[in-house]
């Protein structure tokens, strides 16, 4: 049997996967099994954000891996502590907890939120409002905090507790706050899955100030659109606000599985001693991996990004079989006149890979990806729309 027989016959059937194998390949390159060669727009949904095989990421990940690859968290361990100055230092946010993915990141955000209103106003500011379209990950907690019903209606009863609210309705949340009992809200800067939109730049700017009036904690889901994604390091710093806590994983470790909890100064010991953990959350290999990652984040390689953002943004606005391009960075949503499966299917025979979100063709190349490379992967794309 070939590996994708196996894979329908031994693998759960949760992904509608392209018939494509990929077994290895360098930076934005990757190759099937055939050696036929394929540029990657898709780094593994925003994962792999130095490409793929990486020199520095895999120097960083062999020396950690030589040296110690797990200790309890009952122990110290220098990789993990490391990684969280290095972000508080880059963020200013206090302290950072760290977990898997990114709905166990946003699992903490959550916790966080709810402990610090039981702490302040009582058990029962319970609420946590999120945006009708978000997305916020497939745990059931998660999955009641995604406001889109269409990941709902197998698995009832979700964790109660969620409000959704429009986005850019500033009054429509105003109203949800003032009419219940709530801890926090959590936005998407830019929502990846609900079709790659950011959000007004003045809604953003109207949510911080309503947590203020309500004393709520803003939480920014940053696993899609954080680790350097839009043209900053974090997406919400597009925005001139600082979030209370901030949620990411996807980028983070360039490729392991990591998320991290940023807290900021208010709710940074909200969580005490026993309230929360994680197996492998702060695991010394994925965090020498984020390391390597995140000191490159600098303003060079962000100053980059947002040129390679306008390029796409120039070359597809406007093109022929294009409807519409949004989206911040390196991420980028295009809703074309033909079908985006159709769309799909179509730049995988001629060799690049992309993504879908909703209806739309959805780029997240390797915030490396060279100019050629890209220009390259351009040209082919458009001829496909
Ligand atoms: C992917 C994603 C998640 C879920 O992350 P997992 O690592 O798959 O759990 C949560 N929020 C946003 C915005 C995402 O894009």
């Amino acid at each position: 049997m070939t590996t994708q027989e196996k894979d329908k016959k031994y693998v759960a059937n949760t992904y509608n996967r392209f018939p494509v194998e990929i077994v290895s390949g360098k930076g934005s390159i990757v190759a099937d099994p055939a050696g036929k060669e394929y540029i990657d727009l898709t780094s593994g949904i925003g994962v792999t954000s130095f490409g793929v095989s990486d020199d520095i990421w895999q120097e960083a990940v062999k020396r950690q891996i030589s040296q110690l690859q797990h200790m309890s968290n009952l122990y110290y361990t220098q990789p993990c502590v490391r990684l969280a100055e290095l972000l508080c230092e880059k963020t200013g946010m206090s302290k950072v907890f760290f977990s898997n993915s990114g709905a166990e990141a946003n699992e903490c955000a959550i916790k966080v939120a709810r402990k610090y209103a039981q702490d302040r106003k009582g058990a029962e500011y319970y609420n946590i409002v999120t945006l009708r379209n978000s997305f916020h990950g497939r745990t059931l907690t998660t999955l009641a905090a995604t406001g889109q019903d269409v990941f709902h209606k197998l698995f009832n009863p979700l964790t109660p507790g969620f409000l959704n609210a429009d986005a850019n309705d500033i009054a429509g949340l105003e109203k949800i706050l003032k009419e219940n009992k709530c801890a926090g809200v959590i936005i998407e800067c830019v929502q990846g899955e609900g079709g790659v939109i950011a959000l007004d730049a003045d809604y953003i700017r109207g949510v911080r100030e309503l947590c203020d009036k309500y004393d709520c904690l803003m939480i920014t889901d940053e696993v899609q659109c954080g680790n350097g994604r839009t043209g900053m390091l974090y997406g919400y710093m597009n925005f001139g606000i600082k979030p209370d806590v901030v949620s990411t994983a996807k980028g983070l470790a360039g490729g392991l599985p990591l998320g991290a909890t940023l807290m900021d100064e208010k709710c940074a010991d909200v969580l005490g001693n026993g309230d929360h953990g994680s197996t492998f959350g702060g695991n010394p290999v994925c965090c020498a991996a984020a390391i390597s990652i995140i000191e490159r984040i600098d303003d060079t390689l962000l100053t980059d990004v947002r040129k390679k953002s306008e390029f796409i943004f120039s070359e597809l606005s406007g093109a022929k079989g294009v409807i519409s391009v949004t989206g911040l960075g390196l991420m980028i949503g295009i809703k074309t006149e033909k079908d985006a499966s159709e769309v799909l299917a179509k730049c995988i025979e001629n060799g690049v890979l992309c993504l879908k979100a909703k209806d739309k063709v959805r780029l997240l190349p390797a915030l490396n990806i060279p100019f050629d490379v890209l220009k390259k992967a351009v040209k082919i794309i458009k001829g496909c729309f």
